[in-house]
């Protein structure tokens, strides 16, 4: 049923509360975990200049190294976990707007299910989602298995 799981992280603890769910369907279905986090540059542009977001997105941190080491960290808690396992495993970091990356890693990849947190880093409980999560249900047509910690 489910070969390729996607679990779009930002580090947030409910991120990470989805991260048990992800594992345990990828062991029933031996599927491959793929750990994503996507910088987001709209929430930078405040901070840094255009020449700087357009090499974020190429990939080239330099001097903002310690952008790529939360991203790093990120996923890696998801692979790491994934492995003790002993499940197959891909870890990506890319940048711009995350549900955009988040629907077109989904495209590109064959994912067929997506398991992600309720609610993220920015942590407001007003909505019934976060932003990026409602945002991914608009963007694609696989089935998401949305984590909320609270009810976990
Ligand atoms: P908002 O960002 O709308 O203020 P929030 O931070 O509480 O609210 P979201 O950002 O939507 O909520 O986070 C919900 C889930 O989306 C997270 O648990 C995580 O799975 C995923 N997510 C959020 N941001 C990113 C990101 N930058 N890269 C990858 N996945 C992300
Ligand atoms: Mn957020």
């Amino acid at each position: 049923m489910y070969t390729q799981i996607l679990v779009p992280t930002d580090g947030s603890e409910t991120a990470e509360a989805a991260v048990d769910h992800a594992l345990d369907l990828a062991d029933q279905y031996g599927a491959t975990v793929h750990a994503l986090y996507v910088v987001d540059t709209d929430s930078m542009s405040l901070t840094l200049g255009g020449e700087q977001l357009d090499r974020i997105e190429q990939g080239q941190y330099g001097e903002m190294e310690e952008v790529r080491e939360h991203a790093d960290r990120a996923t890696g808690y998801v692979t790491d976990r994934a492995r003790e396992r002993d499940l197959e495993t891909v870890e990506h970091v890319s940048a711009g707007k995350p549900h955009s990356l988040i629907a077109n890693y989904i495209e590109d990849n064959d994912i067929d299910l997506v398991v992600m947190g309720s609610h993220g880093r920015s942590g407001i409980r007003r909505a019934l989602l976060g932003s990026v999560t409602e945002r991914t249900l608009r963007s694609t047509h696989v089935p998401v298995l949305v984590v909320d910690v609270e009810n976990d």
